[in-house]
């Protein structure tokens, strides 16, 4: 028996043939299956550069404002549930009120499908250090650690302000906010390497954005893409 994460109950997990034989473990369900029936899958019909489910399979607004931003640079991202209320929820009480447990959750939900994103570096979303501070845990590396190597190249300005503070429009607006670590060595072969930035939430896509800018200050050949939990 496990005991649900969410709402208690004990369930049963159904042990899945191939994973008696798979070399690659995944940790123990932690979710019973109603709970993780609140979490909405993303369908097929969807912006075809952010993955958000869209009226028709075609470029969303978001997208057509980076487009011209970027003229046409976009930034790919994957992105598997939709932030539905009962996401919203997990959220506020993950990163609002600091419910480190609920990592876990984050975790089970994505775990099966990142272990399969091929990259050179999955590099992290920080956090900033005042959140840090305040939470004691940084909220993206915790879902992501154990899952795919990580590479924390990125680091957040102190004194900038986090995005969920901001309004649609300050987000767009808002100015670069990522230095690369230099203390972080990433070995010898630096070109064409193939990076994925990894979050929780894509919400205009302006977080993003700025990560995947700085990266490529450094890493002028890299190939960037983005890998979101939720859209
Ligand atoms: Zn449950
Ligand atoms: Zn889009």
């Amino acid at each position: 028996m496990n005991q649900c994460l969410l709402c208690d109950q004990e369930f049963i997990v159904p042990i899945m043939f191939h994973q008696i034989f798979s070399l690659t473990k995944l940790s123990p369900s932690q979710l019973c299956a109603h709970c993780l029936s609140k979490f909405e899958k993303l369908n097929k019909i969807s912006c075809p550069i952010c993955s958000k489910n869209t009226e028709e399979a075609k470029i969303c607004a978001d997208c057509q404002l980076w487009q011209e931003k970027y003229q046409g640079n976009l930034l790919k991202n994957i992105a598997l549930y939709r932030y539905n209320n009962y996401f919203h929820d997990l959220m506020v009480a993950y990163k609002r009120y600091g419910d480190f447990e609920l990592h876990h959750v984050l975790k089970e939900l994505c775990q099966s499908y990142v272990r399969k994103l091929p990259a050179d570096l999955y590099v992290p979303i920080p956090t900033s250090p005042e959140h840090q501070a305040q939470r004691k845990f940084d909220t993206v590396s915790a879902i992501f650690e154990g899952i795919v190597p990580l590479t924390p190249i990125l680091k957040k300005k102190s004194g900038s302000k986090a995005q969920g503070e901001k309004n649609r429009q300050e987000r767009l607006m808002s100015a670069q906010s990522f230095l690369i670590d230099k203390n972080i060595k990433i070995g010898e072969n630096v070109n064409n390497l193939n990076i994925i930035l990894l979050d929780d939430i894509y919400t205009t896509g302006a977080t993003l954005y700025h990560a995947r800018d700085k990266l490529q200050e450094g890493f002028p050949n890299a190939v960037i893409k983005s890998f979101t939990i939720c859209r």
